[in-house]
C-alpha cells in the first residue's frame, strides 16, 4: 500500500558509500520525502526512487545534514516537468530558509508552499496533495536546536466484497464509486459502502525520529508503529557523553525506544561518519530486539 525507501542513511556528511538520512515514501502514486540533505536528489535516483512523483517534503530541523541539498533536489524537479506545487513542511522558520537557499535556483516551473508548525507542540495535518487517507503528526524532538519528528497514519480503504454487491442488485459501473466512499442511488434504493464492503482494515503507521536524545514521548508516538525508524549515531556505549552534548542518541537508546512503543520493525540510520559499518552491531541487535535493521542506503520495504 505504501512503498517506503530509506535512500540515505547517514548523519552530518555524504561518504562515498552513504547519503545523508532521507525517506521516501510512495503512496497512491505521489511521493512524500522526509529531509533533504546535500546529494539527496542522487541518494534518490541511486535508490530509484521517482523524483517526478515528488508533491511533499517534510523538514526535521536546520542542521545542513537535513536540509542544504534543497536548491539541487528542486533544480531536478524542475528538470523533471513538476508543475504541480511542491509543499513543504517544517519549523518554525521555513520560509525564510527555503527563501534564502533557493536564492540560487532562479524562475522554478512550479510554485513552493510552506507551511510552518511550532516545535513545541504537537500538530496534526493532512497532505491533501498525497491523500486524504493520511494523516501526519509533527511532534517535538530534543536535540541542539528545535526539531520535528513526523509520525504518519494511512488508513485503508475497507476490502470490497463483490458477493454483497451482487446480492443487492447494484450495477458493477457503481461498484468503484461505492468502494471510494460514495453513496449512490439505484431504481430508487440508496447503497452505501458499509453495505458492500468487509469493514475497515487496520491503518499502517511510520514514525520517523531524528535527531534527538531518546526522550520517552518519541516512543508514544511511535506506539505500535509498523514502521519505526530512528538514529543510532553509534553503537559503542563509550559515546554516550557526547550524544548527550550534541543532542543525539545511541542505536541501544533507538532500541530501548522501540521496546517501549511495541514497534513492529525498527530501522536504524542517521549514522556517524565515524562509525564505519555499523552492520557489525547488527548481531547484538537482534538479541535484543529481533525486528531492527541496520539500514543500508536504499532500504526497502511495503507495507
Ligand atoms: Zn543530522
Ligand atoms: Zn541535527
Amino acid at each position: 500500500m505504501v512503498d517506503i525507501c530509506l535512500a540515505g542513511t547517514g548523519g552530518m556528511m555524504p561518504l562515498h558509500n552513504r547519503w545523508l538520512t532521507c525517506c521516501y515514501m510512495e503512496y497512491n502514486g505521489k511521493a512524500i520525502l522526509i529531509d533533504c540533505g546535500e546529494g539527496t536528489q542522487i541518494a534518490l535516483v541511486e535508490a530509484d526512487c521517482k523524483l517526478s512523483k515528488l508533491e511533499t517534503l517534510l523538514i526535521t530541523h536546520f542542521h545542513a545534514d537535513h536540509i542544504s541539498g534543497l536548491p539541487g533536489l528542486l533544480l531536478s524537479l524542475g528538470n523533471y516537468s513538476k508543475k504541480t506545487p511542491l509543499k513543504i513542511y517544517g519549523p518554525k522558520g521555513l520560509t525564510e530558509i527555503v527563501n534564502n537557499l533557493c536564492c540560487i535556483c532562479g524562475k522554478l516551473p512550479y510554485e513552493i508552499r510552506c507551511i510552518e508548525f511550532p516545535t513545541n507542540e504537537i500538530t496534526e495535518f493532512s497532505v491533501p496533495e498525497i491523500d486524504e487517507m493520511i494523516s501526519v503528526r509533527a511532534f517535538p524532538l530534543k536535540h541542539r536546536v528545535p526539531c520535528l519528528g513526523y509520525s504518519f497514519v494511512f488508513s485503508r480503504k475497507p476490502v470490497f466484497n463483490p458477493q454483497k454487491a451482487e446480492s443487492l442488485g447494484i450495477p458493477k459501473q457503481m461498484w468503484k464509486l461505492l468502494h471510494k466512499g460514495e453513496t449512490v442511488e439505484f431504481e430508487g434504493n440508496t447503497y452505501t459502502t458499509e453495505m458492500v464492503t468487509d469493514g475497515l482494515r487496520k491503518p499502517v503507521k511510520v514514525t520517523y525520529a531524528t535527531d534527538s536524545r531518546p526522550v520517552d514521548t518519541i516512543a508514544d508516538e511511535a506506539f505500535r508503529a509498523d514502521l519505526f525508524i530512528c538514529e543510532g549515531m553509534y553503537g559503542d556505549e563509550e559515546h554516550a557523553d557526547s550524544m548527550k552534548e550534541k543532542g543525539h542518541m545511541l542505536i541501544s537508546d533507538a532500541i530501548r525506544l522501540a521496546e517501549l512503543a511495541e514497534a513492529e520493525r525498527l530501522w536504524l540510520t542517521h549514522y556517524s561518519p565515524a562509525m564505519t559499518c555499523p552492520s557489525v552491531y547488527e548481531k547484538g541487535i537482534k538479541k535484543k530486539f529481533p525486528a531492527a535493521v541496520v539500514s543500508t542506503d536504499g532500504q526497502k520495504i511495503n507495507l
